[in-house]
């Protein structure tokens, strides 16, 4: 009898330990980098990125021409 809930217990070990490492899995897998900022152009509205935008104080402009022409 104390066999058999070795046996119970070896089984079960096994599975929390694959459960456990599945979802060490999981979470390496899990992407990381968060979603970059979008601004619109005060000139035209485009929406793009805030890292390919021209930055003029509080404000974000597509392209240099939308820019000069606001200012
Ligand atoms: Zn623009």
């Amino acid at each position: 009898m104390s066999k058999f809930l070795l046996l119970i217990l070896a089984v079960v070990a096994v599975w929390w330990l694959a459960k456990g490492f599945r979802r060490k899995d999981a979470a390496k897998d899990a992407p990381e980098a968060a979603p970059e900022q979008m601004v619109n152009c005060s000139h035209c509205g485009l929406y793009l990125p805030q890292s390919e935008a021209i930055a003029e104080g509080e404000k974000f402009f597509c392209c240099a021409e939308h820019r000069r022409r606001a200012g």
